[in-house]
């Protein structure tokens, strides 16, 4: 009689690392930071012009948190902690509505990395963070794409996303197609009607301006694909 074979007692194999988490997220913020002008300029046209010091105060936040030291537990446990620690560094940090969003955006990626099956691939891991990240976005605005917000780059990206690990695409590829769904979901908010937010205030006059909300997810998510490619 041939033993059964021993289960699987890898969780979060695939995982990224807590070190590949804290790379992706000093990536974004030293873009972010060398953008923040020309997203302060985007949010000025739609919106109060705050978007830029938001996100220089959101990326001190994260920072901080990378600062301080090694999250608790490993493997797959420590990127979960480190992406649940960031995300409430954004929500407790950033005022405006788009700390609150990012900050619910990366608690929805730590849970579902965390409930992820015990063999779940780096591919499956991006692809579930996605999702869940855009879920919990699209729940606590109340919004869902069309109307020029954040959710008009995310969710695109998360359904190419989808589409790529279903091709057979590996976390690299993964993040790659995401991110390019991403920048040009980001790009199609230049025509939409604003109808969530402080841009929905403007009426008509949000026509013609590509949201800062997309624009940053783009380029969290370009960074993400970068990082995972080196
Ligand atoms: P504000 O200054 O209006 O409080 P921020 O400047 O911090 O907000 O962020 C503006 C961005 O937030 C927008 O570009 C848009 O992408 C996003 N946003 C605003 N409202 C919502 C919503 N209800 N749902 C999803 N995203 C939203
Ligand atoms: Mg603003």
């Amino acid at each position: 009689m041939t033993r059964s074979t021993e289960p699987v007692l890898e969780p979060l194999r695939g995982c990224p690392t807590y070190e590949t988490i804290d790379d992706w997220l000093r990536l974004t913020t030293t873009r972010a930071h060398e953008q923040a002008d020309t997203l302060t300029a985007l949010d000025q046209a739609i919106g109060d012009g705050d978007f830029g010091a938001s996100l220089e105060r959101g990326s001190a936040a994260v920072l901080a948190v990378i600062d301080a030291g090694p999250p608790d537990g490993e493997g797959g446990e420590a990127a979960a902690q480190r992406l649940r620690q960031a995300g409430r560094a954004l929500i407790s940090n950033v005022g405006g509505a788009s700390g609150p969003l990012y900050g619910t955006a990366l608690l929805r990626a730590a849970e579902a990395i965390r409930s992820a099956g015990p063999g779940a691939s780096g591919a499956a891991h991006v692809v579930g963070a996605l999702q869940a990240a855009a879920e919990g976005i699209a729940k606590l605005g109340g919004a869902s794409t069309g109307e020029k917000t954040m959710l008009d780059a995310l969710v695109p990206a998360a359904e190419a996303a989808r589409v790529a690990l279903k091709d057979g695409e590996d976390a690299v590829g993964v993040a790659a197609a995401a991110a390019d769904a991403a920048d040009e979901g980001a790009l199609q908010t230049i025509p939409m009607l604003a109808t969530k937010g402080r841009a929905s205030y403007l009426g008509e006059r949000s026509i013609g301006h590509q949201d800062p909300g997309a624009t940053f997810a783009a380029l969290a998510l370009r960074a993400l694909a970068d990082t995972l490619a080196r």
